[in-house]
């Protein structure tokens, strides 16, 4: 029998309502004990008052609900505690419940007790994970969608079609004494390079649909007092960084996340990149140079009331080979924006190089210069596209089922025996399997939820 586990559902701090969720055999006597509410009716809302186990005191007033077995979330009995959302209460009413023998549930346990008992499947449980996780209304609609079925539904006729050629493949070497014909195994060959085809158009949807989820990491670098810690707040729109006149002000980076075109963006300001005898700093130029390896996307600054100089160089040098553009900050200061880009790109002769000529200080050419970012990463081409592959997971698997498909095809070309073939269709489906959970370990299942928030 399992335990019968509690977790706080909503965030822990001072709120309107907190609700603690009980789910197993226990939730409603649980429930029973805890308040003076005698008889609870499956999903129904019951105004009760919350006792204190030792002095029958009330200790507050919330409403109970309860689902009963198997129309639940997680299949099971499941009671939902909407209290004042005291952080002090909450903590106690916990207690009371862990008091009466219920257990505080795991990260992702109340998904993965839905997922045992048949509420959904492994992909479904992992959309609410990314539903609750997402950044963008865009990766949320994604993981609605997810969680609606979309991704099952278009899997579902793809497996029954590799289950289908399995079956024909298995029964003739069960019994088929000769080879099988030729117009049979044609067929075949056509089916699979179908399916494969197919895995492939789902698979390839993984580039936009990562994009939407996580975004893109971009951070802005240039010598100090270009105006990096400007360009920074402008672009949140916040005083976040700390903006001077002296150089070497920002001596750590900072990262704070803010979108472009429904991308989530997770900008950093780098400490300013210079040669330097101060510890401190020294540290932050360097982690300035990890930012700028490990980014998506580099802004290398330059400063148009001054002079290019030869760290300026360097630095345009070191992000030549990355996904980067140049800005120039400060045009307020100048009258000559125009000459100055066209004497920057003949000076940097590298077409890839794109130049944006900003004000940090004024707001002029930013919108130009955020469109710039996102634009080599082409969100409009799936900005109305339909569902998309957003999980790493999914997409590692669909492609070792289209490799596996088509290493049997290979192998049917070849004319290997049936018995060969059929490893690799097996493995696909295998593969296939694990997205919706129906083939996952156990072990993989644990790490899986373990990425879930407790209460979730
Ligand atoms: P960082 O060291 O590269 O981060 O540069 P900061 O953002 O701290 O800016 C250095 C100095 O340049 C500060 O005094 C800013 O007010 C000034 N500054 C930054 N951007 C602009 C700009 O677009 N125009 C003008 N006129 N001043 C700017």
């Amino acid at each position: 029998m399992p335990e019968t586990i509690v977790a706080l559902a909503t965030p822990l701090g001072r709120s309107g309502i907190g609700v603690i969720r009980l789910s197993g055999p226990d939730a409603l006597s649980i429930a029973q004990k805890l308040t003076d509410a005698t008889e609870l009716k499956p999903r129904y809302a019951h105004l009760a008052e919350l006792r204190d186990l030792q002095t029958s005191d009330a200790i507050d007033e919330a409403i109970i609900t309860y689902f009963k077995a198997p129309h639940s979330f997680t299949g099971e009995d499941v009671i939902e505690i909407s209290c004042h959302g005291s952080p002090v209460l909450l903590r106690q009413v916990i207690d009371i419940c862990l008091r009466l023998d219920a257990r505080l549930a795991e990260p992702g346990e109340f998904s993965l007790r839905a997922l045992a008992n048949g509420r959904m499947n492994l992909a479904q449980a992992e959309a609410i994970r990314d539903l609750i996780d997402a950044q963008t209304t865009a990766s949320a609609r994604q993981a609605v969608r997810q969680l609606r079925g979309e991704f099952s539904n278009r899997l579902q006729p793809i497996k029954d079609d590799l289950l289908n050629v399995i079956v024909v493949l298995e029964s003739a070497l069960e019994f088929v004494e000769d080879d099988l014909p030729e117009t049979q195994t044609e067929n075949i060959k056509k089916r699979l390079e179908e399916i494969a085809a197919e895995i492939g158009r789902i698979a390839s949807t993984f580039q936009a649909g990562k994009l939407i989820r996580e975004g893109l990491t971009v951070a802005i670098v240039g010598r100090p007092n270009v105006g990096k810690s400007s360009l920074f707040n402008a672009m949140l729109g916040s005083e976040r960084a700390i903006v001077t006149e002296i150089a070497g002000t920002t001596r750590d980076q900072l990262h704070e996340k803010f979108t472009i075109d429904n991308i989530p963006i997770s900008l950093i300001d780098t400490a300013g990149l210079r040669e330097t005898s101060d510890t401190v700093e020294s540290i932050g130029v360097e982690r300035a140079r990890r930012a700028m390896a490990d980014a998506d996307f580099v802004i290398a600054m330059l400063d148009a009331s001054e002079a290019f100089t030869q760290e300026d160089e360097e630095i345009l040098e070191s992000v030549h080979a990355l996904n980067h553009l140049i800005a120039i900050n400060k045009i307020d200061k100048t009258n000559d924006v125009d000459d100055l880009v066209a004497r920057l790109q003949f000076k940097i002769q590298n077409p890839k190089s794109k130049i944006a000529a900003v004000s940090a200080k004024t707001g002029e050419g930013l919108d130009t210069l955020k469109r710039s970012i996102v634009e080599p990463f082409e969100p409009q081409e799936f900005s109305d596209a339909g569902f998309l592959v957003t999980d790493a997971r999914h997409h590692d698997l669909l492609v070792r089922a289209q490799n596996e498909i088509e290493n049997s095809l290979s192998q049917l070309e070849q004319k290997m025996s049936e018995e060969i073939v059929l490893i690799g269709l097996h493995n696909a489906l295998r593969y296939l399997g694990q997205i919706t959970g129906e083939t996952t370990a156990e072990d993989m299942l644990t790490r899986i939820f373990s990425t879930f928030c407790i209460g979730k």
